[in-house]
């Protein structure tokens, strides 16, 4: 059963500290990412309302933490989001997460 990374990027921040847990855990230098912050720029909607997203993205370096797993952890990119929008789990129970939410969701296999 895969497993894989579910983000909940309606209230994603943009404050990168996915990226440096996860290049800190990976022991990658400053310009590798296994995880990168991309930003939706300000776009107004037809109704005059804003459009402004984040969403992390786990790049080919991702391994989903292959040894903290097996050790009997969590991703750290999971542990360290402020907002609490990260979470890893089977492809099951994240698809399930996601479509209880309803909106604004990916799911990740790297
Ligand atoms: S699961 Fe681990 S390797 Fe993958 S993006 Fe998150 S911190 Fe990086
Ligand atoms: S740590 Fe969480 S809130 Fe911050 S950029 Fe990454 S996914 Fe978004």
């Amino acid at each position: 059963m895969a497993n894989g990374l579910y983000i909940d990027f309606e209230f994603c921040s943009g404050c990168h500290s996915c990226e440096i847990a996860c290049r800190n855990e990976l022991e990658l230098g400053i310009t590798d990412f296994g995880m990168k912050v991309l930003e939706d720029k300000p776009r107004q909607n037809p109704d005059g309302s804003w459009h402004w997203d984040y969403i992390a993205y786990p790049t080919e370096l991702c391994n989903l933490c292959e040894d903290r797993v097996a050790a009997g952890g969590i991703p750290a990119c999971v542990q360290h989001c402020q907002a609490k929008v990260l979470y890893y789990g089977t492809i099951e129970e994240l698809t399930a997460q996601m479509l209880e939410k309803g909106s604004k969701g990916a799911i990740f296999i790297p």
